[in-house]
């Protein structure tokens, strides 16, 4: 017998299961008194009442074997632990940033980030800020501008890198406020609130030149990291074939630090870090740290926590483990692409994201489509999913609401948690909200708290 050297078309999860998670089925009835319970919020819902959840895949992610392992090296040690310098090496050996700082989740090196560098009269450029980047940044007074290339807000515009940075924009942004008001330039890789898409090498470099021209720090928030990388290797001309752990040293390289949430693709519940190379700017960070985080070498976290992550960087980075997620990923969102359900277009890395604007154009965006379509599929399903668009985004710091640039509903994929069975149930449930879509209604707040009002706020439906 010959064994054909064609590869097989099926992508298989590179794991079996170790220890099952039973689901709890929930019936058509207690589902719809769940949400009305919960202000029609999919936040607001028990977990044991959601089927599928894909609210996010932030800490959600299944922990390995050898993870579970190394949670048993933990060394509580206040200070300079051995799990402490496990992690900090495990970090430097992919992002080689002089300062390491851990901090308990990714928001937090932000608020320590941007307590030391923000202000009032001051402009944050990014890609697209993440909610909580956001929300750290206008915090402090300071202005968080978004300047992703238009292709980036097009959800049917097919880029390979619809990360990117618009390099014109970030340049008249400078000239407009002036480099002194830019106390930092972020890129967030991939960049999550703009469909989980890629960021280029080329456009990291062309953003790291204007950033030298006007002498301006450049950080990575750097959550999707290694997806990022795996789409790079992918797409990106000359890349083909590279090792992506090098791929992840030149990103790291082109950068003076970072952020980083450890409950991304560093696949650990919980865990998070600053770094950067200024040392001034390090020693700042580190005095906000021991006052609200901890010691700087544990910073929020159980020395359990800093193995369980230092593992999950190794198995972050494996070829084999990030075919098989973004082609899992992709798996779902072709699926609806089939379907003739609108969905941002090439499909991003942790997630399939909902065009919920175009899937409900009779529910305008201060009626909240996303909201809409995010309580339909939890109530057709038991799906829950999170909507990314006007009631995320449509509050302004000065009161005003206004539309976000998009309406999306984010099905976020848990990593090595759900089995293609799963999905193929999501997919079904979709296909149902699309049977139901004319029938769909907006909804009006009722509630809302100050900030970051989608976490909590309660809505009651329209009509
Ligand atoms: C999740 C996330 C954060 C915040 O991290 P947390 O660990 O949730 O606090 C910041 N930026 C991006 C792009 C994220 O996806």
């Amino acid at each position: 017998m010959t064994v054909s050297p064609q590869p097989f078309r099926t992508v298989i999860e590179p794991f079996r299961i170790h220890a099952v998670e039973p689901l709890r089925m929930v019936t058509p009835g207690h589902r719809r008194r769940a949400i009305t319970d919960a202000g029609y919020n999919v936040f607001n819902l028990r977990a044991e009442d959601v089927l599928i959840d894909l609210l996010t895949d932030s800490g959600t992610g299944a922990m390995s074997r050898d993870q579970w392992a190394a949670i048993q090296h933990g060394d509580e040690s206040y200070a300079g632990s051995p799990s402490w310098y496990l992690f900090r090496d495990a970090v430097t050996e992919l992002f080689p940033f002089r300062h390491i700082i851990p901090t308990h989740q990714g928001r937090a090196a932000e608020k320590i980030l941007f307590s030391v560098l923000g202000g009032p009269g001051k402009f944050v450029p990014n890609n697209t800020h993440f909610d909580t980047t956001r929300a750290n940044v206008e915090s402090t007074r300071a202005e968080a501008v978004d300047l992703v290339i238009a292709e980036g807000r097009d959800p049917r515009h097919r880029h390979p890198f619809k990360g990117n940075l618009d390099v014109a924009a970030l340049e008249a942004l400078v000239k407009r406020v002036g480099a002194e008001n830019i106390p930092v330039v972020m890129v967030t890789v991939t960049n999550n609130s703009g469909g989980g898409q890629p960021v280029s090498l080329a456009n990291l470099r062309e953003v790291r030149q204007v950033c030298t021209r006007y002498g301006l720090p450049l950080f990575l928030d750097a959550c999707r990291f290694a997806e990022n990388a795996w789409f790079i290797r992918e797409r990106e001309e000359g890349q083909a074939g590279r090792d992506v752990a090098d791929i992840v040293r030149d990103m790291a390289s082109l950068a003076d630090g970072m952020t980083m949430s450890a409950k991304k693709d560093p696949l650990a519940n919980i865990g998070g870090w600053l770094a950067c190379n200024d040392d001034d700017l390090a020693e700042a960070c580190r005095s906000v740290l021991i006052l609200t985080e901890g010691f700087p070498t544990y910073g929020g976290l159980a020395g359990r926590d800093l193995e369980a992550i230092a593992q999950g960087l190794h198995e972050a980075v494996s070829h084999e483990y990030l075919r098989y997620r973004i082609r899992s990923t992709a798996y779902l969102g072709e699926a609806l692409d089939r379907l003739g359900i609108p969905v941002i277009l090439p499909i991003g890395g942790h997630a399939v994201y909902i065009d919920a604007g175009s899937f409900l154009p009779h529910i305008p965006p201060l009626e909240y489509p996303g909201q809409a379509l995010a309580v339909a599929l939890y109530e057709a399903g038991g799906v829950r999913s999170s909507e990314i668009g006007s009631v995320m985004f449509g509050r302004r710091p000065d009161g005003t609401e206004q539309p976000a640039s998009m309406e999306l509903v984010r099905l976020a994929i848990p990593r090595r948690t759900y089995t293609q069975s799963h999905i193929d149930y999501v997919i079904e449930v979709c296909e149902r909200a699309r049977a139901d879509a004319a029938q769909l209604r907006g909804l009006k707040i009722v509630y809302e708290p100050r900030q970051l009002r989608h976490f909590t706020a309660r809505f009651e439906p329209l009509g």
